[in-house]
């Protein structure tokens, strides 16, 4: 069997640029046949030529608006019914960086149809293969926004700390079948997306925050290989986010009680 048959396919979403574009060419240099989503079919293909010619794979683009339920439908059809697909890669999104007042409604549900229920859907359609075949993987790209606390990040923030609790509970689901899962927190990375729909510039960011797109992928491939389920490519001792994992599990025999906390003064634990 030669390389590129034992890989199979990767689907990626949002490939046509930035950090999609940069695992669509890592992964082909890797051996994946790809299949590449976006909605700007022509750039999409531009980028699938490219790749099928420098490195041998086949590459496919599918144009399609992942806020649209159609669109993701027809995706879901296909995460079901090709079974060479090994890899979904979710990581297709939009961040709207505004206090909520001053936030437009509209870009909001949009973008939580992008961040929060396209991957949903598309994983959920995908795992039933994966399984099936007892190979494979789901990298889902959250966002270190999911760990801050602050004006302007209640819904892109809010988007990307669910994609964490959907990994970290999905990697659970999914032990022992073969099927590896891997969210991925990056943090300001130089890509198109700072000059979209955010008041913060990429210009205005102090230099030694901000990654290199390619630098951010390998990182975050690397962390894949070594079979991390949570990569924060920037952070130089991951036992800092073990501790805030250990903080968590800690509290977990005071989350629910049948009685409410003396300081509520309530019923009989206040007397
Ligand atoms: P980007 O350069 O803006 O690329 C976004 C990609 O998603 C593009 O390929 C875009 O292609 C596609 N896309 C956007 N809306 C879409 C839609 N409705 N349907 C289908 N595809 C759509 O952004 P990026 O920085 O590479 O972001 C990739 C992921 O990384 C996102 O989930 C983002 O939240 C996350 N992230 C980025 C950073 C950062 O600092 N850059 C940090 C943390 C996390 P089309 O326009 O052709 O559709």
């Amino acid at each position: 069997m030669n390389k590129q048959a034992s890989l199979g396919t990767a689907v990626i979403t949002g490939a046509s640029t930035g950090i999609g574009a940069s695992y669509a060419d890592r992964l082909a240099a890797r051996g994946y046949d790809l299949i590449l989503v976006a909605r700007r079919g022509d750039v999409l293909k531009q980028v699938a030529d490219g790749l099928s010619q420098r490195h041998g794979i086949n590459a496919r683009s599918i144009a399609a608006d992942l806020t649209s339920a159609q669109d993701v439908a027809r995706l879901e059809q296909l995460l079901r019914e090709d079974s060479s697909i090994t890899l979904l890669v979710n990581n297709a999104g939009t961040a709207t960086l505004y206090p909520l007042v001053q936030a437009d409604a509209d870009a909001l549900q949009r973008e939580i149809a992008l961040n929060i229920t396209a991957p949903t859907r598309l994983t959920k359609a995908a795992l039933p293969g994966l399984i099936s075949r007892g190979k494979g993987g789901v990298i889902n790209i959250a966002s270190v926004t999911s760990q801050m606390i602050q004006p302007g990040n209640s819904v892109y923030g809010g988007t990307k700390a669910y994609l964490l609790h959907f990994s970290q509970v999905l990697a659970q689901e999914v032990a022992g079948t073969g099927v590896q899962v891997q969210v991925v927190l990056p943090g300001a990375t130089r890509t198109e997306i700072w000059g979209k729909a955010s008041a913060t510039k990429l210009e205005d960011l102090p230099p030694e925050i901000v990654m290199e797109t390619d630098d951010m992928v390998d990182a975050s491939l690397a962390g894949y290989d070594q079979g991390e389920l949570v990569t924060i490519p920037s952070m130089p001792d991951i036992a800092d986010w073990q501790r805030l994992v250990d903080a968590r599990t800690a509290l977990g025999p005071n989350l629910s009680r049948s009685k409410p906390a003396a300081r509520y003064g309530i019923g009989a634990s206040a007397r």
